[in-house]
């Protein structure tokens, strides 16, 4: 009785595979039921939401078995044809429902329902009859030319200097108040800025970007801190935005790069919005729709900002690309770094890696060819690189960490008016508390790992999990009072350098001292002004931040990058190191940097000594190539977690025996404990498969998920899987 009625196909924003088919009810609502729209439909027992992937043609098929869709939210696609593409290569890459994957995309606010209409304002705009000029008002006349440039209507956020003016216009009936779509008003014409002449390897590498516009072609800008990288990126975003064209700009943490947002605002007026997990849900959603309405020339934002649609993306760049924050480590477990240069492939657009300091993955990728190497050698501003130097601490008498010959050093700079850097990755007091009498360390009760001491507070608290309780006055196990808080973290360190250099203001930053609103910013100033002397700090302090006044720049703790159990520690350290460095001599006056350690003669310190990043990539390169690791095999992660040990356990050695069986070339190792064994309560295992070749292994994940989800081992275990896992914890 009813006719041919629309079906469409629809990725349900569930934890299952594959897509599901509804029915349309009506034909007038089908025309709204496009690709990309979002609906919602019954699932299971309750309803979700989806998102159309495609509308079914008029095959035979059984209608009348298929639901309904519920209600359609959108009448254009909330997703575009390049975020549908994008979409299918997350879900079979990372392994993860569409729907789920879909979802992810859209930024919250718009998840679960919430209107795609872009947000408006209210404004001015020129009334009929308005004059052209007003020479006898220069305030008024301003006013007027200002809304007569912007072609009549602008909001009051880009009106702000005219508030007075316009308002008499308003009472002479030349201008009107009307609601305008927010952010009009900062599509002033781009203006590329001339101050810096860029130096000849940066002609040269801003050519070669400038050469594979309007194609897909990736580059690695390698150029240690200072070698002007961030001109060269600027300098290629005029060519695009000159074109209309729109650019997509990655960083690790906006919040530590405040220096970086700056300049790039600076540069490109308002047409500039930043994306990124500290700004309202609400801001974001406005943020989103305004990018995918191509009101935005330049996104600039962290990680979750690659999904942001850009109608006419004309370039990526992804500043530290080496920069770990660019790897998801719950849900789908992306790396932004990879979905970018997906996503410039799948656009057919360049894609700049920059860093002083590129990851393993990233250079293997430059020498095979895969990416072109674009090198800035020297340092722009034309300041000297520091000396970098091993300070041999074996035997020396230490305090709270700080050798002897360090202090003296550090006294040496500070008098001559410089600023020393300390760089130190373990934040709190200490980072264990002991007993004396009978050895006991304080653990957490739902982690296998020790409290650390953050004495100002009284308390100890558990890294892993957050838990907490007071400092206590006698050991749990034994009842003595004879704690030791044993190590040093940044609050102790910060104690201790008081102590030793009360006349020189100190500033520390780490996470407790950072968690104020504002916190941050006005600390960073301190230490750009040069108000404060000694800055100490975890590896926030190593990113991004450019202080002039450094002259000394000191690693504390590398001693534990070199032994650590997870195969990446050791590139960390190098590219941590070379970081701090950075920090240090930018501006004229020549910097030192030391490294205390227990291990001079280690062949990654020597080869950092002697050759530089380069030549510790290149050790580095070669060590993986005989343990057969990334980037010369790809690895996935199988995590499994549950309140019973052997449940977890279970399931992986499940798991090891179906890969044995397969025999698919992947190696399986496990399972094994996770080096954390238990965190908030759950015991932790994980399964390690490792295959030379990507197409060896993904095809075999597909198989081995759609059957680990029967097995009724799975049940009470959380599981997840990480494709090209990057922490091994
Ligand atoms: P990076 O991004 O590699 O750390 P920047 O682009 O921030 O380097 O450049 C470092 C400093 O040198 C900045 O203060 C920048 O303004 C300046 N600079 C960069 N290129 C030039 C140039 N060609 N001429 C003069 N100064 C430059
Ligand atoms: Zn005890
Ligand atoms: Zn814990």
């Amino acid at each position: 009785m009813n006719g041919p009625l629309t079906r469409v196909r629809v990725a349900v924003a569930a934890p299952v595979d594959g897509t599901f088919d509804y029915v349309v009810p009506s034909e007038a609502e089908a025309a709204c039921c496009v690709p990309g729209g979002r609906v919602e439909v019954p699932f299971g027992a309750g309803r979700r939401m989806g998102v159309v992937v495609e509308q079914l043609g008029d095959e035979e098929c059984a209608v009348e078995t298929l639901k309904e869709v519920l209600r359609i939210l959108d009448d254009r696609p909330a997703l575009g044809a390049a975020e549908l593409r994008l979409g299918a290569w997350l879900a079979s890459y990372y392994h993860a429902p569409l729907g789920e994957v879909l979802a992810l995309m859209l930024p919250s606010a718009l998840r679960d329902g919430g209107t795609l209409d872009v947000p408006v304002a209210m404004g001015w705009r020129l009334a009929e009859g308005a004059p052209a000029v007003l020479p006898r008002a220069p305030r008024q006349n301003a006013a007027l030319q200002r809304l007569r440039e912007a072609g009549g209507a602008l909001p009051d956020e880009a009106l702000r200097a005219h508030a007075a003016a316009l308002r008499t216009l308003a009472a002479r009936g030349w201008v009107e108040r009307v609601e305008v779509a927010a952010g009009r008003g900062r599509e002033e014409p781009h203006v590329p800025a001339h101050d810096v002449v860029l130096n000849a390897a940066q002609v040269e590498a801003h050519r070669a970007v400038r050469d594979g516009l309007g194609s897909f072609a990736p580059f690695l800008l390698y150029g240690i801190t200072g070698s002007g990288k961030t001109e060269v990126f600027l300098a290629a975003m005029d060519d695009v935005l000159a074109e209309g064209g729109q650019v997509l700009v990655l960083v690790p943490e906006i919040a530590l790069t405040p220096q970086l947002v700056a300049r790039f605002s600076a540069r490109l007026g308002g047409g500039l919005v930043v994306f990124h997990s500290g700004m309202t849900d609400r801001a974001r959603r406005d943020a989103w729709l305004m990018a995918r309405d191509g009101r935005v020339r330049v996104v600039l934002g962290t990680r979750s900002a690659v999904f942001i649609p850009l109608p006419r993306l004309g370039l990526i760049v992804v500043d530290e690309e080496h920069d770990a924050s660019y790897k998801q480590q719950e849900g789908m477990r992306y790396h932004a770094r990879d979905v970018a240069v997906v996503r410039a492939s799948q656009c057919g657009v360049p894609i700049v890696l920059g860093s002083a300091t590129p990851s393993l993955e990233t250079l293997h990728n430059a020498r095979q060819g895969r990416y072109r190497l674009l090198r800035l050698d020297a340092r722009a501003a034309g300041a000297v690189p520091p000396r970098l130097e091993l300070l041999d601490v074996r035997r020396r008498p230490m305090r709270e960490g700080l050798s002897a010959p360090l202090i003296d050093r550090m006294r040496g700079h500070l008098m001559a008016g410089g600023q020393v850097l300390l760089f130190l990755n373990r934040r709190g007091y200490a980072p264990a508390l002991t007993c004396h009498a009978c050895g006991h360390v304080e653990h957490c009760r739902q982690c296998s790992a020790p409290m650390i001491v953050h004495r100002a507070h009284g308390r100890l608290v558990c890294h892993h999990c957050g838990a907490e309780r007071p400092l206590p006055a006698h050991c749990s196990a034994c009842g003595s009072a004879e704690l030791e808080m044993q190590g040093v973290g940044t609050e102790r360190l910060e104690m201790a350098l008081q102590g030793l250099f009360p006349e020189f203001p100190i500033e520390r930053i780490d996470r407790d001292t950072t968690r104020r609103k504002g916190a941050l910013e006005g600390k960073l100033a301190r230490a750009r002004s040069g108000e404060a002397r000694i800055l100490l700090g975890t590896q926030m302090l190593a990113k991004g931040h450019d202080f002039p006044g450094v002259t000394l720049a000191v690693v504390l703790d590398a001693d534990r990058g070199l032994f650590s159990s997870d195969f990446r520690a050791p590139e960390r350290l190098v590219q941590l190191i070379v970081q701090v460095a950075g920090r240090a001599g930018r501006a004229e006056r020549p910097g030192e940097v030391l490294i205390q350690t227990h291990q001079p003669d280690h062949p990654l310190l020597q080869a950092l000594l002697r050759g530089g990043f380069d030549a510790c990539a290149e050790a580095l390169l070669h060590e993986r190539r005989l343990a057969a690791l990334p980037p010369f095999a790809h690895l996935a992660l199988l995590r499994a977690e549950a309140r019973g040990a052997e449940r977890a356990r279970a399931l992986l050695e499940r798991v090891a025996a179906w890969l044995a069986e397969i025999r698919a070339g992947v190696v399986a190792h496990g399972p094994a404990t996770a080096p954390l064994e238990r965190r908030a309560g759950r015991f932790r295992y994980q399964l390690l498969l490792s295959a030379p070749r990507r197409d060896q292994l993904h095809p075999l994940l597909d198989r081995l998920l759609s059957e680990l989800r029967t097995w009724p081992e799975g049940r009470g275990v959380r599981w997840s899987l990480d494709v090209d896992p990057q922490d091994m914890g």
